[in-house]
């Protein structure tokens, strides 16, 4: 069994402090959460409007079970399809504007299937550096051309688009990144696709429900939309439920229905999921005041952060990265916040480039202002007695 044997790979994770532990959760009420028995306040979440555990949605969930029961039993091809899953793509078109959508169980698959129905030998594909693994992954599956270029800049991707010569060029990029939690320069790239027949997909999984009117997310915040937009999200963030979506003209969409392995060659969204998100969308159109408690949240935050000895990047959105830089300094103190009853995750590489170990603070409309306090209070000291 040598040839199976991890041991000097397991080492050499953890020689690097690139190991990974799950916390195993115990109860769990919006930001307040138990492990190991020890209550924590934490500060991981993507769950930005706090509508995981939201009566209504719990409600829906529940009615629905009973209707459909837990299990959708097959792809959506063969009998995995219902009035729920149709009625939420309809519903999830009109909230995106865009004249259709498809559903699917989760986003990583989403992206690891849609690209590559999109694009394939002969093909190029335009891909932000700081892109989400899946988005990288459906582009490595496609097996089209792929040219990276540095995060946000425009100008390398216009020429690398001048120089293409590949018969589809499609453009991929997170909408908001979601390590960064800055915000894609959307209008500048869609231009682009414009002048050079090219595709834009974006993955908004950071953006729906909380960006732009009513949570329309990213586009609408820009307030662009095309005949090239691709728009994909996420359920399982802002939407507090699970799964995913793509949106765009009919006929794109009827190809990726008839071509996305992952989406045919997988077993559907249960139905109460379906439902419970059609509850979700109208609480997220329907709550500007979660979003408006997120914008106060984030503005406490970044005053309160200001001036310590970690770099706060500059972010708009709930992912407030705070860049640490060393991996074990970045343990450390996610560790001494621990210890203060405050959990924020150390994001390492390769999530992150090498040298940016940061962590992740995600705020979420559960939050109370004094929950912010804690976090600002709580780092102000270990600044002073680092
Ligand atoms: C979370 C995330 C995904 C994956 O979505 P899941 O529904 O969790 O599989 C895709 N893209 C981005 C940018 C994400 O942050």
């Amino acid at each position: 069994m040598t040839a199976w044997d991890f041991t000097a790979e397991l080492q050499a994770l953890e020689d690097q402090q690139l190991t990974r532990v799950r916390r195993v959760v115990e109860q769990v009420d919006g930001p307040h959460v138990v492990i190991d028995g020890k209550p924590l306040l934490a500060f991981c979440s993507n769950d930005y409007l706090g509508l995981a555990q939201h009566p209504g949605l719990i409600e829906t969930a529940r009615q629905a079970a009973e209707r459909w029961g837990v299990g959708s039993g097959a792809s959506p091809l063969v009998s995995g399809y219902s009035t729920a899953h149709e009625a939420l793509e309809q519903e999830l078109a009109r909230f995106v504007g865009l004249p259709r959508a498809l559903y699917f169980y989760a986003g990583y698959s989403t992206n690891a299937g849609v690209v590559p129905a999109l694009v394939g030998r002969g093909d190029a594909v335009f891909s932000d550096a700081l892109n989400h693994a899946c988005l990288i992954d459906g582009a490595r599956l496609s097996r089209a051309e792929i040219h990276a270029y540095a995060h946000g800049d425009v100008l390398a991707l216009e020429r690398l688009l001048a120089a293409s010569t590949a018969r589809r060029k499609l453009v991929i990029t997170d909408a908001v990144f979601s390590m960064d939690g800055a915000i894609a320069p959307l209008p500048e790239i869609l231009a682009l696709c414009e002048r050079f027949d090219a595709l834009l997909m974006i993955d908004d999984a950071h953006g729906f429900g909380v960006l732009g009117p009513q949570g329309r997310g990213t586009a609408a915040h820009f307030g662009i939309t095309s005949p090239r937009l691709l728009y994909m999200a996420t359920l399982g963030k802002a939407a507090g439920v699970h799964g995913a979506f793509v949106a765009g003209q009919a006929q794109l969409v009827e190809w990726v229905l008839q071509r996305a392995r992952s989406y045919i060659f997988a077993t559907a969204a249960p139905a109460l999921e379906a439902e419970t998100l059609r509850t979700a969308l109208q609480v997220i159109a329907r709550d500007d005041w979660r979003r408006g408690q997120l914008q106060s949240l984030i503005a406490q935050l970044r005053e309160g952060l200001a001036g310590l000895p970690w770099p706060l990047l500059a972010s708009a959105t709930p992912v407030q990265p705070l860049i640490v830089g060393d991996n074990q300094a970045a343990l450390d103190l996610m560790a001494a916040l621990r210890e203060r009853g405050l959990w924020v995750p150390a994001i390492r590489p390769p999530t992150v480039p090498q040298g940016t170990a940061r962590l992740r603070i995600s705020l979420s409309a559960a939050h109370a202002a004094a929950d912010v306090q804690r976090l600002v209070d709580a780092l102000r000291e270990l600044a002073q007695t680092r």
